[in-house]
């Protein structure tokens, strides 16, 4: 039935992680911090059709800063204006979760906080040199949903 299984999935918010559910940093679609909004970065923006999209600087690994597509309203793709000048206007807060932080928790993070996307990182400490921050995907609000209800939501 229908309503078991969402009980059931809403019960496994405490056992699954924000790995299980992400979307991987190589499926994820963002762009470089110097690129420039001309025609054809802006259409391959519109034709993602994703909301809100991740800039990195020099690696896809470094994520500096979150694009929303609203922000283009005023953009002019003759202009060719630098991304970072509309990042660095807008400035949207990058929010972070640990990739094996319960879903239970990015909810209640994600109920309270005013972005409903987070970067999902985790301590990297293979290897010989120090420790460092990696950068394995991003998660939404939809992605935690998805679980509970337990089917993919069609988007528009
Ligand atoms: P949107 O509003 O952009 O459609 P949602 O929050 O509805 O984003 O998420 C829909 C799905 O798309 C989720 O699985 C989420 O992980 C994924 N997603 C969101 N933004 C991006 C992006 N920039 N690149 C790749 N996947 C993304």
């Amino acid at each position: 039935r229908e309503e078991m299984n969402i009980i059931q999935g809403a019960l496994e918010l405490r056992t699954k992680t924000v790995q299980d559910v992400m979307t991987k940093v190589e499926d994820c679609f963002m762009l470089p911090s110097d690129a420039l909004l001309d025609f054809n970065t802006m259409s391959s923006i519109m034709e993602s059709g994703y909301t809100r999209i991740p800039v990195y600087e020099n690696e896809r690994s470094n994520i500096v800063d979150i694009l929303y597509v609203k922000d283009l309203a005023f953009v002019d793709p003759d202009d060719c204006t630098p991304l970072s000048t509309i990042t660095r206007f807008y400035s949207h807060p990058l929010h972070f979760v640990f990739s094996d932080t319960k879903l239970d928790a990015v909810l209640e993070e994600f109920k309270k906080g005013k972005s409903h996307l987070a970067i999902v990182q985790k301590v990297n400490s293979e290897g010989e040199g120090d420790p460092f921050y990696e950068v394995m995907g991003l998660v939404t609000l939809e992605d935690v949903i998805e679980e509970i209800i337990k089917s993919e939501i069609l988007d528009e």
